[in-house]
């Protein structure tokens, strides 16, 4: 082959390979080429999604209907939604100065007045620009709090009636027990009174008047006494009490009150007690007398012939309780059928003549029914005309735990007092001390110690062992509510004393206090003689020398000084002489003491007066009139008991019913100086 051909062969064989190496290239350019704009497409494709994210997210506080605002750290504002910009109109203007956004950033959730509205804000933290930042939402409770203001004012009102109305209620109570007070204290005046003068030797037709007056009184004390029973259930006001008690007494004590009526009708009068009765229950022995007496009183009064017997029945419950059954029954009149459901309901009677022949009101019955129904019991009749009557009460009550029952057993059923049991009489002020004293002399209980405080009667107990002891309840130092609870704990329990209270607080809750201090019963201030010979007898009953269960009359409590008469004489010298039974040299020591003491009682009153101290103000005339009841300066222990109601009342009128104590002192002072001087 010629060389210039060998060559042309070398030179075409470059090119072949150069041109295939360039295809090559450009091939692998081209796929190259196209797989990067497809990494190009799908990355604009995540832009835009991610872009309308962005705007998304952007739109919602946009279209938030509550207003929304965003704030720099510094409190600069660089977005507010239409919402704000609508209802914080004044935002372009005033900017971060507007009042929606002062102090925003200090609560993370707090409550802000703009105008007329209320707005509850909450701020959450977010970041803008890479800067801190902080989103304002805000949402209108306006109305809420409106709601919320509306309920609290109608639940103001609501709580305003509810204490108005346990106000008056207790007004009411208060006015019911006052009047009580008011009305029986002068009705026992005249029964008492009358009484004595019906004793006195009259001549006949003088006799017969005052026999009138004084049975018509009694008459009237009664129907009184339905009367604001009656008011006081119907008010709800009867509360009844649940203390341990010996139904065997209570049974004792309505017996022997019920015999001489009986004996004057020349009835018999019996009762029976089931051995299976518990010595002691818990319920109200008070208001179970009453529901016996109402019983017993009717069936005397409709019997002409025969007698009365009372039963105590009654069956032991589960869980503690027993279910007691009083049945009266006698021998009288009877009540035709028709009549036995009407005769429950208040004003009833069986017919119109009973009023005319018996008299009565119709309220005893009622008044029995709901003092049984308040004792979650029952009453039931049996009855046929003129062969008699049962009445059948049934009252279920806890039986009291061992302890009271050891006590109460130990007096089994008995009359009159024990002589013999040791009592100790507490009381601060001198001139009751003297009263009580000469009080339980006429009663002639002898067995006592006298302790003038709180300090010296502990010393007392703790050197001695009394029975009974009765406190006064108001005195400096340790009173009689702290001195029981001491006694209480340090006593020995197989030698317990019985305490009761002397209270001139009469309010409700009175016999509570005393409870839970400890003591077993209260008497009331003034005290009673008659009610104190009562108490006496149903918590140091007389031992009993056989346990026959048939009951045999008491013997009548002693003479004594009946209830103060309302006559505002400086001094009632009836009341004065039957205390001292006109023993001229105990008069005189009476007069004597009771001076000394005004004197120097009086003369911390005007201390505490003029100190402005009006708590001890009040104590003070507190104990004034506990001294001036028990002498019979009635009048004067009358301005002393306003001024007790008037210094719990109101301090404002002190001053005036002080200076009518220091009047009426003076007249008292006067009164008994010309009596020690001519005596
Ligand atoms: P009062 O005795 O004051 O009339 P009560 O409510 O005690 O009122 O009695 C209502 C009526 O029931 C009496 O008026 C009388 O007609 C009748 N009654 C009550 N107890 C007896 C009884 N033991 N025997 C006959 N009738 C009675």
């Amino acid at each position: 082959m010629p060389e210039e051909w060998r060559y042309n062969m070398v030179e075409g064989t470059f090119w072949l390979g150069f041109i295939c190496a360039l295809c090559l290239f450009l091939a692998f350019e081209a796929a190259a080429s196209l797989w990067r704009s497809h990494r190009l497409a799908h990355a604009q494709q995540f832009l835009l999604r991610a872009k309308q994210e962005v705007q998304e997210i952007a739109q919602l506080p946009l279209n938030n209907p509550y207003p929304v605002i965003q704030i720099t750290k510094e409190g600069a504002i660089f977005f507010a939604n239409p919402a704000a910009l609508e209802t914080f109109p004044s935002l372009k203007s005033q900017g971060s100065a507007h009042s929606v956004l002062q102090g925003a950033l200090e609560e993370t959730s707090r409550e802000v007045v703009c105008g007329d509205k209320i707005f509850h804000q909450s701020v959450s933290e977010t970041r803008v620009n890479g800067e801190d930042a902080y989103i304002i939402y805000c949402y209108d409770i306006t109305e809420r709090k409106h709601y919320e203001d509306e309920l609290r004012d109608a639940r103001r009102h609501a709580e305003t009636a509810r204490n108005a109305a346990e106000q008056a209620k207790e007004a009411r109570g208060e006015f019911l027990a006052n009047m009580s007070h008011e009305l029986r204290t002068p009705m026992n005046g005249i029964i008492g009174l009358s009484g004595l003068l019906a004793e006195s030797g009259l001549e006949e037709d003088k006799q017969n008047l005052v026999t009138a007056v004084h049975n018509s009184a009694k008459n009237l004390l009664i129907l009184l006494n339905d009367i604001l029973d009656f008011s006081k259930i119907e008010a709800g006001e009867l509360t009844i009490e649940n203390i341990p008690f010996d139904i065997r007494a209570a049974v004792n004590q309505v017996i022997s009150l019920q015999q001489s009526v009986a004996a004057e009708k020349g009835l018999s009068l019996r009762a029976s007690i089931a051995q299976n009765v518990p010595p002691s229950l818990l319920g109200d022995p008070s208001r179970l007398q009453q529901i016996m007496n109402n019983l017993i009183n009717n069936a005397l009064k409709f019997t002409e012939k025969g007698g009365v017997t009372l039963t105590v029945n009654g069956r032991e419950e589960s869980e503690g309780h027993f279910t007691t059954e009083i049945a009266v029954s006698d021998t009288g009149i009877g009540i035709p059928k028709d009549k036995q459901a009407a005769i429950f309901e208040k004003f009833q009677q069986a017919d119109a003549s009973t009023a005319r022949k018996y008299g009565g009101t119709g309220l005893g019955l009622a008044i029995t029914k709901d003092l049984a129904r308040l004792m979650g019991g029952t009453i039931s009749i049996d009855s046929t005309p003129g062969r008699g009557t049962t009445f059948t009460v049934t009252v279920r009550t806890p039986i009291a735990q061992q302890k009271a029952q050891e006590k109460t057993a130990a007096k089994e059923t008995a009359n009159g007092i024990d002589k013999n049991a040791r009592l100790l009489i507490i009381d601060d002020h001198p001139v009751n001390l003297l009263f009580l004293r000469q009080t339980l002399k006429k009663m002639d209980i002898t067995n006592f110690a006298e302790a003038g405080g709180g300090k010296q009667a502990l010393e007392m107990i703790s050197a001695h062992a009394y029975d009974l002891i009765l406190m006064d309840c108001q005195m400096p130092e340790i009173d009689g509510y702290e001195a029981s609870r001491r006694i209480r704990a340090t006593q020995n329990p197989d030698n317990a004393p019985v305490i009761i209270a002397a209270t001139a607080d009469a309010m409700k809750g009175a016999a509570e206090k005393c409870r839970s201090a400890g003591m077993d019963d209260y008497i009331s201030k003034p005290i009673d003689p008659q009610r104190l010979y009562a108490m006496l007898q149903k918590w140091i009953p007389a031992k009993k020398e056989e346990h026959s269960e048939e009951k045999k009359p008491a013997p009548a409590a002693p003479k004594i000084p009946q209830a103060p008469s309302t006559a505002k004489a400086v001094i009632d010298w009836n009341f004065f002489h039957g205390i001292t039974d006109g023993d001229e040299a105990f008069e005189k020591e009476l007069i004597g003491i009771f001076i000394e003491n005004l004197n120097s009682d009086i003369a911390a009153l005007q201390t505490s007066f003029e100190n402005r101290d009006f708590e001890a103000w009040d104590s003070w005339v507190h104990k004034l009139y506990g001294a001036c009841v028990h002498i019979g300066a009635f009048s004067m222990a009358h301005i002393c008991e306003k001024g007790q109601e008037i210094s719990r009342a109101d301090n404002n009128k002190i001053p005036k019913i002080h200076q009518a104590v220091l009047q009426e002192y003076k007249r008292v002072q006067n009164m008994l100086e010309t009596r020690k001087a001519a005596a």
